[in-house]
């Protein structure tokens, strides 16, 4: 398997990261998790483009998870490709509705197909995927992928979902903001350390940087350190990760 970030940046833009979005592929399979402001400039740089990703995996409604979605309806339409399905939690049917009723004439464009999931396992795009819902503003859910990949989406650091991501060989992990920055709804490496202690993770990928994120890397580092000695990196656009 292949995990490629394509965003790895917030709300708040850092001229370098861009908003929130993974691509994970497995032989001839592509999805693509979230598609936040940007990652459809990122599928471009990544040469696997945008008529290769017929399927898109929500995490959440949050804008910076979903901006590029009708741009990417868009850019398919142009390109004479024909479908594409979109699946995420409850409510991602109306976010699609509305969003088509702001810019009407984008509907019909395409064979949009919409399913919304829960917690618990499914399949998509040819992967076997669990869910688990996350501590965030939105509702939201965590997926893994078997062993292999585990992307935490938008949440704190709780033990619920370190205990879901046990086991796996890649675990992406929001890290929004450094421990000086008073925050709810989104981890402080400090909170994400005590609650990773001990766990059984090949390695982690911090993402979802904010601004204040910049320059303060080593600090961070440390930080998760203190509690959690397994091997952690800043995840950076456009770094693919393979993954046995
Ligand atoms: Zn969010
Ligand atoms: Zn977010």
């Amino acid at each position: 398997m292949h995990v490629t970030f394509l965003g790895t940046g917030s709300a708040m833009p850092t001229g370098e990261r861009f908003q929130a979005g993974i691509l994970v592929q497995n032989d001839d399979r592509t999805l693509l998790v979230d598609c936040g402001s940007g990652v459809l400039h990122r599928l471009q740089q990544s040469g696997v483009g945008y008529e290769s990703v017929s399927t898109v995996l929500l995490t959440h409604h949050h804008l910076d998870h979903v901006a590029d979605l009708l741009p990417l309806m868009k850019a398919r339409w142009l390109a004479g490709e024909e479908h594409l399905e979109v699946v995420g939690p409850q409510g991602t049917k109306a976010l699609l509705d509305d969003l088509l009723s702001v810019h009407e004439y984008m509907q019909d464009k395409l064979d949009l197909q919409v399913r919304e999931v829960v917690p618990g396992e499914f399949s998509v795009a040819g992967f076997d995927v669990t869910a688990y819902e996350t501590r965030h503003s939105l509702p939201c859910l965590a997926y893994r992928f078997g062993d292999l990949f585990t992307f935490s989406g938008d949440t704190e650091a709780f033990a619920g979902l370190a205990n879901f991501a046990e086991g796996s060989a890649i675990l992406a992990h929001d890290c929004s903001f450094p421990d000086d920055v008073d925050v709810s709804n989104h981890p402080t490496p400090e909170a994400l350390g005590r609650e990773l202690a001990g766990r059984d993770i090949g390695r982690v990928y911090l993402t979802h940087l904010y601004p204040h994120t910049e320059g303060r890397h080593e600090e961070m580092l440390e930080s998760i350190g203190t509690h959690y000695d397994g091997d952690v990196r800043f995840a950076e656009d456009l770094m693919t990760i393979s993954v046995e």
